[in-house]
Formats: structure tokens, sequence, C-alpha cells
């Protein structure tokens, strides 16, 4: 057992009324995790208090040259009452491998989840209750070393956030509008990519936003070199039913981002005995199983949205209207199963649930 030090909170939050009306990551919880880093000592003061501001010196590095990782999960409350999370311990690995990338130093990974399951225990009240809803969970890291030149900070603090968040999709399983991005590109090989990083994020906006004044949902990511090689949906990965086989990108490029849902939902189709395949995947090779009517189903994977269907790919002037606009057979069943399992309405096979008690 860390020496985990807790300082609860004197004067506690209401909790939102209308758990219904829940939006996403506009409220915080009572308490927050923090932990420091400083060159020489390593990460110390480990410690949970009231939810606050935190003060930086204007010189910290993180706000000039984007030094962080983060990580995104959530806490489902079960319908006996069991508090779970789900395959928590990839979260801390990824973020470790996010941490290698951009020069941060490695987070004891035990240490982390014994952090959150604390957090999460000392919190079990803000996971909502209403069908679908959840906590979200944010540990993040960020450079505070006061610096200038640009070199890896000397001094960190890990922190970890937490928010009630209401249903993804109030209205059911909607498929989404996906415009194919040839403009800008989100990473290369070689990048960032792989690593949950800031940077990535601020780099997609700009698509993101001129997707949304063409009414398109999301933007579908290629290949920084070519244009031409499936990357990502938005900040979901992205899978394709072409005839019997389904595929998705491979991640050996180190430009995409190694999804827990994307990993997940490898390991159960495979597990229902279907064909997966990891490969590289043109936009050119969609268009074609398009046209001569192999292409399926397009879905997205992600924490957020767990399952997102595509029912409509603009890529230049080809329209291409996936299932006609409805949710296909075989993404219903992995969204049900997986949330199934993630809320505990149904028996995990596969040993991903942790349950906090
Ligand atoms: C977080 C993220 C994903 C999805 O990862 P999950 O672990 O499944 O939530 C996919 N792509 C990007 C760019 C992401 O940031």
């Amino acid at each position: 057992m860390a020496n985990i030090k807790i300082e609860l909170s004197a004067n506690l939050k209401e909790k939102p009324a209308d758990e219904s009306k829940l939006s996403f990551g506009d409220l915080f919880t009572d308490h927050m995790f923090i932990m420091n880093y400083t060159e020489g000592q390593g990460w110390h003061d480990p410690r949970i208090v009231p939810y606050g501001p935190i003060s930086l010196d204007p010189a910290a590095m993180i706000l000039h040259y984007g030094q962080e990782v983060f990580e995104g999960m959530k806490a489902y409350r079960a319908e006996d009452g069991r508090v779970l999370l789900f395959r928590p311990q990839e979260n801390f690995k990824r973020l470790n491998r996010s941490n290698d990338r951009v020069c941060i130093p490695q987070v004891d990974e035990a240490l982390a989840l014994e952090a959150l399951e604390e957090l999460v225990r000392i919190e079990k009240d803000w996971i909502p209750h209403a069908k679908d809803t959840s906590l979200y969970i944010r540990p993040f890291v960020i450079a505070t070393g006061p610096h200038l030149g640009v070199r890896p900070a000397s001094e960190y603090l890990f922190m970890i956030i937490l928010s009630p968040v209401g249903p993804y999709y109030p209205e059911g399983l909607d498929p989404v509008k996906i415009y194919v991005e040839t403009n800008y590109v989100r990473t290369v090989k070689g990048g960032t990519g792989m690593a949950k990083t800031g940077g990535n994020y601020a780099a997609s906006l700009k698509a993101q936003a001129e997707a949304k004044e063409k009414q398109y949902t999301q933007v579908l990511w290629l290949d920084g070199v070519e244009r031409r090689y499936i990357e990502e949906v938005g900040t979901m990965n992205v899978f394709f039913q072409i005839g019997d086989e389904i595929v998705t990108p491979s991640l050996d490029t180190g430009s995409i981002l190694p999804g827990i849902t994307r990993m997940s939902t490898i390991e159960m189709l495979r597990s229902w005995g279907l064909p997966v395949v990891e490969r590289r995947l043109s936009i050119d090779e969609v268009a074609e199983a398009y046209d001569n009517g192999t292409l399926k189903e397009v879905f997205g994977t992600g924490t957020a949205a767990v399952i997102s269907p595509v029912g409509h790919l603009k890529w230049g002037e080809k329209i291409m209207n996936i299932n006609d606009g409805k949710i296909g057979a075989l993404s219903q069943k992995l969204y049900d199963t997986l949330t199934g399992i993630q809320w505990g309405k149904i028996e995990d096979p596969f040993g991903w649930v942790v349950e906090v008690k």
C-alpha cells in the first residue's frame, strides 16, 4: 500500500439533480489526485486533495512546448451497485509509452492504479446511476519545471481528475457522417501519433472545425505521406467490414493511437471466430469495396462512444452511404457486448473488468 495522503474537502458540491442532462467533461468531482516529480528525487508526495486550480510558474515548460500526456477511461456503476473499471492497467501501460515518446519520466503503474481506485472510492457517489452514464477519468502528466530552453523539464505533475458524463448517444446509436480529410494530417510515421499527447489534438482542431462547418461529425485521417492509407476517425480507431473480413489499420507506422477499445474489439471478434486483419488499408480499396457492394459496415472504437457506426463517408466528390445509413448487425452486437461487460450486465469471460471495492 503506497503512502497516499488524503485531505478531504470541507464543502462538497451538489451532485447533478438531473443525470439525463449530463454533458461530456464540464463538471468535476470534489477531489483530485496529485503527485510531484523532481529530478534527483523521482515521484513524490502522492496525495488526494480537494479539487481546484493549481498554480504554475509562467515559465512552466508545458505552457511553452506542450510537454504533456493524458489518458481517458471510465468507472461504471453496475445495477447491483458494484463499481467497475475496464482494463485500467492498459491505460497506465499506455501512459508510460506516451511518457517515453515525449521524454516524461515513467510513472509507477501499480501506484497510479492504486491512487485511481482510492480516488474513485472517495468519489463513488459521483458515479451517476442513469442508464449509459459513467464517471470519466482523466489521468495526465504536465511539465512544470520553469525553463525556456528546449529540453525535457526537470519537474512534473501527475494528476487524476474525474467527471460524471451522460450517455454518448442520448437518442441511441446513431450512425455518423465522416469527412475524409485530404488536406490536413494528424501525424506522420515517426511522429507522435502513437502517444496520447496534447499536440496531436491541437493539430487536429482545424480539420475538425472545417468538417463541422460542412455538417460532418468527424474527419477520417489518411496517412501523412501518400494521403491514401486510412489511420483513424477523429479520436477513434476505425474498422471496416469488407466481405466477410474485418479490417483495421495496423499500428506499425507508429502514427495511430493504440486504442484499448480497438484491442478489445479485435480480441472479442476473434473469440467469436470472425476473421480480423490488421493491415494497411487504402481509401481507394474502401471506395472499390463500396462500388462492388462488399463494404458492409464501418465503425469507430473508443472509450467515449465505445462503438460509433459510420453511415456516410465523403471522399472528394465521392459519397459512400454505408448500410443505408443504418447501424449494422456487427456494430450493434459489439456495442451491446462491450457495454454489457463494462456495466456488469453480462458476464466478462475475458477478465477485463476490475471491481473497485
Ligand atoms: C484515446 C484515443 C483513441 C481511443 O482509445 P481508447 O483507449 O479505445 O479510448 C483513439 N484515437 C485517438 C487519437 C485517441 O486519442
